[in-house]
């Protein structure tokens, strides 16, 4: 059964989406459920937030399972190291094997061995030089500040994020590499997906001003990303060229409809000027 994905960059995104599509049982994980596109019903958007915590678990635990393996057992041959990493992720993920399509588990220890082994690839000097030609005039793609890629040059100097996190199995990959600056590039925290943050404790005051210029960062950042997947899906394209299409994170979110209630499902955190989210609806 298909399911709805972005156009992957990375190995880690590669074992995200085997995970989506290996389970037995779709009515956890199917299409209707996993699609993050942004739709205002709440309903609908708290079971792609459940679906969604669920395998973004699931993926997390794998590859804490798989760093562990992999530093016992890197130096094995290739068979053992394979044979260890199935034992293991199916004794500590609390799945049998009949909860995953046939082969399914086999599939997955060698996505997990391969996303831990990108994991800790540095970024090349030859490949900066490649992201230095992409943005000659770089800026921020999280807060939008410009910067500069020498010291020398007046401003914040270009520190080089993962968009989808080094620790996540993010490969040093062109097309996963973005400018940003040092705060933002610290402030993401491994954030691999918008139901990394408990988007559903998150119910605003009546008085919305205050509440939002009290966001904390993560929701911020969290909401953002929410749109970023959402378009790299629709329009089947990384999550990298997603986030230079929608732009950076306000500095204060928006709400969607004015009338409704202020929480996660109904706030905007980019400018809907440049990417209307309602190019999600059907
Ligand atoms: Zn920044």
């Amino acid at each position: 059964m298909a399911i709805e994905t972005w156009r992957s960059a990375t190995k880690g995104e590669d074992l995200l989406f085997l995970l989506a599509s290996s389970f037995r049982r779709q009515d956890v994980l199917g299409p209707e459920n996993f699609r993050p596109s942004i739709d205002y019903s709440r309903s609908v958007a708290l079971s792609g937030f459940f679906a969604g915590a669920f395998l973004l678990n699931v993926f997390a635990r794998s590859l804490r399972v798989g760093d562990e393996v992999v530093r016992r057992f890197g130096d094995s041959s290739e068979t053992q190291l394979a044979r260890e990493m199935r034992f293991e992720l199916l004794s500590k993920l609390d799945l049998a094997e009949s909860d995953l399509k046939d082969g399914a588990m086999g599939r997955i220890g060698d996505a997990v061995i391969a996303a831990v082994y990108a994991s800790d690839r540095p970024i090349s000097n030859g490949l900066r030089k490649l992201v230095k030609e992409e943005f000659p005039k770089p800026q921020c793609y999280a807060c939008g500040k410009a910067l500069g890629w020498r010291a020398s040059a007046g401003l914040p100097v270009v520190s080089l994020d993962h968009v989808w996190p080094a620790a996540w199995g993010g490969d040093s990959v062109l097309e996963n590499l973005l400018p940003a600056c040092s705060d933002c590039n610290t402030s993401r925290n491994d954030l691999i997906g918008w139901q990394w943050v408990s988007a559903q404790a998150l119910v605003g005051e009546h008085d919305s001003g205050s509440f939002l210029e009290r966001l904390p960062r993560q929701y911020k950042n969290s909401i953002h990303l929410r749109a970023v997947v959402a378009y790299a899906c629709s329009a089947r394209v990384t999550l990298k060229d997603a986030a230079i299409l929608i732009g950076p994170v306000l500095l204060e979110p928006q709400k969607i409809d004015e009338r409704d209630t202020t929480d996660f499902f109904n706030l905007v955190a980019h400018d809907i000027d440049r990417y209307d989210p309602s190019w999600s609806r059907e």
